[in-house]
């Protein structure tokens, strides 16, 4: 069967890793210098490059940034779902639940992969297996991970497709996946996914593939769901309305490294970072009415040449020499839970930060559009 449960982990555990001390108790998820490289004709493409994050049990995350920025491979690197070749986890730490799954045996990591942590793909259609009922592939994830017969795994299945809101279950269980529409087939999707009460949920684009009208039902069902069963939730966007409707924390990603973090008020009413400030102003607005849209000028960097010290330089419109010559940390932002990787941190960034701050204010009240 074609599902997460059969998908053969190729990403072997490195061998004779050192890794540091464990997280605290409270923090389900951590990531730590995490680096996925690509390894392909032209070169290495480092599509994850520094890339380090914590949820909480129960919290919600979502990880946001353009296509290409490294997102969808670091909720692959979590899952140990990179093919080996041509890609590479060349450096970093992964804890879950206390341990370091990146130092796991296979094994291990396939009990703890359907079961502990469960993902929601973008297209369901190429996620269910065609030539088999919704239900029984359900009830396979749910007897691959829980020592139950077949005639309760199968219950567990009409139980879970009642619990997302597929009326008629026990018929529905029958169906194949042609037989649904998209909609129905995302809450397939995500009744498998939590069939196995994960402690964790990583949702990769769930709705991209969706109707505008059937993507506001998915993400109330997803975000209903998140709170009734108590997983954290970790989500994978381009789209920034997804994540102020659906998550408490947000990080934003740009050429394969967090650029800022932060809650989603915070990130979203007052960013701090100048590709979060592009991304919001590219968003269209009423107040916008009759002017033409914001843009990030140029494109993103070609990964086999990045540019030197900060990646965003070539776009970002407070650049100045330091940010050709040295590449920003993370830093923490004053005044508030939250981190940023640039130089308008620093309290010698002068007239550059009262610009940027003038320009962040004004496109979230609308006054400078
Ligand atoms: Fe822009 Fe410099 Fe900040 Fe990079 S470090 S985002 S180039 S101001």
């Amino acid at each position: 069967m074609n599902t997460l449960v059969d998908l053969e982990p190729v990403t072997p555990a490195p061998k004779d890793r050192v890794v540091g001390p464990p997280p605290e108790p409270d923090v389900l998820l951590e990531v730590r210098g995490l680096k996925t490289h690509f390894h392909v004709m032209d070169g290495t493409v480092p599509a994850v490059d520094g890339v380090d994050f914590q949820l909480k049990r129960g919290e919600t995350l979502g990880l946001v940034g353009e296509s290409g920025c490294g997102k969808s491979v670091t909720s692959l690197s979590i899952m140990r779902l990179i093919d080996i070749p041509p890609g590479e986890i060349v450096a970093g730490e992964i804890w879950f639940d206390g341990r370091e799954i990146l130092s796991m045996p296979m094994s291990e990591m396939r009990r703890i992969r359907g079961a502990d942590m469960s993902m929601i793909f973008q297209e369901p259609m190429t996620s269910l297996n065609p030539v088999f009922p919704v239900g029984n592939q359900i009830a396979e994830a749910v007897k691959a991970h829980r020592n139950v017969s077949s005639k309760a795994a199968t219950a567990r299945a009409v139980e879970m497709l009642a619990a997302v809101g597929i009326a008629s279950p026990t018929k529905m269980a029958k169906r194949y996946p042609h037989e649904l529409s998209g909609g129905m087939r995302q809450r397939v999707m995500i009744a498998m996914a939590l069939s196995c009460d994960p402690m964790l949920v990583i949702a990769d684009e769930p709705t991209t593939a969706l109707d505008v009208t059937i993507q506001a039902q998915i993400l109330e069902l997803i975000k209903s769901m998140q709170e009734r069963t108590g997983a954290a939730l970790l989500l994978i966007t381009h789209d920034l309305a997804v994540v102020a409707e659906t998550v408490q924390h947000m990080a934003v990603m740009y050429a394969g490294r967090i650029v800022e973090s932060g809650t989603v008020d915070d990130v979203l009413l007052r960013p701090q970072h100048p590709y979060t400030l592009g991304l919001l102003n590219s968003i269209p607005a009423l107040h916008k009415r009759g002017r033409q849209l914001d843009v990030i000028k140029g494109v993103v960097p070609n990964p086999f040449h990045m540019p030197p010290g900060c990646k965003f330089q070539p776009r970002c419109p407070y650049a100045w020499d330091r940010c050709k010559n040295e590449e920003p940390q993370l830093v923490a932002i004053a005044g508030r839970e939250g981190l940023s990787r640039c130089f308008l941190q620093d309290p010698g960034a002068g007239a550059r930060r009262v610009e940027f701050d003038r320009a962040a204010v004004g496109t979230v009240s609308g006054e400078a559009v």
